[in-house]
């Protein structure tokens, strides 16, 4: 509880938390409507091989396409599906959407889906990878599933028990925004991941911060090394995608190829060739 200094700093202060927690009920309440309604979208960004240019997966990305406020992005409302469980059925309908919507694509391409950290506390959370997958008749080949460290910081045997049943099924574990987070290398040891992907906040830097680009090379030659593939996020430009080249990251996504877009766009992304002033 807060103290005051005088009645009018309390008062307002008391009234600020109250609109803030009023505006957060409102969210939720907003939020669960919005999950029976079927106002969540999937939006797809290209991900493409370095060497062959080729587009060879796309990344589901959720927007809440909200009847008043148009769309939103998920760094708006996933932490508070995080924080009321509501991530668990939003989850459930990504992953299904996902894979249906990768069925319909060429088979070489594949679809990569964000988990949350509290999905893994589901106890149905392999169940509902292996019914999305049956229930859109796509291969398990084809769906990745991208987790970030803080899955590996909470209860890390029953997480990489779930993992590896994931993995047995044939899907591919991705660790996102690697580089962000706590003990990086040693998670490298204590699951066999099939990508990493490099975080954006050191490839926006990589020709202009000579520590970014250390770091990218450490963690291109480390993939290189283990035979794990590398991923670059957030690619805005042609320098980057070179220097990325040169370093010999496998595959980049960003901007300077597509922007997350909607399904009906895949077909459209996919046959876009990229024209780049220097080859
Ligand atoms: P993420 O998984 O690291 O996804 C990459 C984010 O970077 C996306 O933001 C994408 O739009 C953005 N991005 C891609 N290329 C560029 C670029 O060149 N420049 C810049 N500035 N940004 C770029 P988005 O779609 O806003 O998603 C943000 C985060 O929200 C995601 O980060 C992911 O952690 C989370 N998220 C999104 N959809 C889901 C979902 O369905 N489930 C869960 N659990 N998390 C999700
Ligand atoms: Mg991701
Ligand atoms: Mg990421
Ligand atoms: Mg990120």
């Amino acid at each position: 509880r807060a103290k005051a200094d005088g009645r009018g700093t309390y008062r307002f202060f008391e009234t600020g938390m109250d609109a803030r927690a009023q505006a957060r009920r409102l969210l939720e309440m907003d939020l669960r409507a919005a999950l029976g309604r079927n106002e969540f979208e999937v939006h797809y960004q290209p991900i493409r091989d370095v060497a062959s240019d080729r587009v060879v997966a796309f990344e589901a990305l959720s927007r809440w396409n909200h009847p008043q406020r148009g769309l939103i992005s998920p760094v708006a409302f996933i932490p508070l599906a995080e924080e009321t469980g509501l991530i668990v059925q939003l989850g459930e309908q990504v992953l299904r959407n996902a894979c249906a919507d990768a069925a319909t694509w060429p088979e070489e391409i594949g679809v990569a889906v964000n988990l949350s950290p509290v999905q893994f506390k589901n106890p149905n959370l392999v169940a509902s990878v292996t019914e999305a997958l049956a229930a859109s008749g796509l291969a398990a080949e084809r769906l990745e599933l991208e987790i970030t460290e803080s899955v590996l910081l909470q209860n890390s045997e029953a997480t990489l028990a779930i993992l590896h049943e994931l993995r047995a099924q044939g899907v591919r574990i991705s660790l996102d925004d690697f580089g962000t987070g706590y003990s990086s290398l040693s998670y490298l040891r204590s699951f066999p991941f099939d990508k990493i992907k490099i975080d954006r906040s050191f490839v926006s830097e990589l020709s202009t911060r000579e520590d970014s680009m250390a770091i990218v090379r450490a963690v291109t030659g480390l993939g290189r090394s283990l035979g794990i593939a590398t991923t670059a996020e957030g690619v805005e430009n042609d320098a980057q995608l070179e220097l990325l080249r040169r370093e010999g990251c496998t595959q980049a996504q960003g901007y300077l190829f597509s922007a997350p877009r909607p399904a009906s766009e895949v077909v459209m992304m996919l046959a876009k060739p990229r024209l780049r002033a220097s080859a």
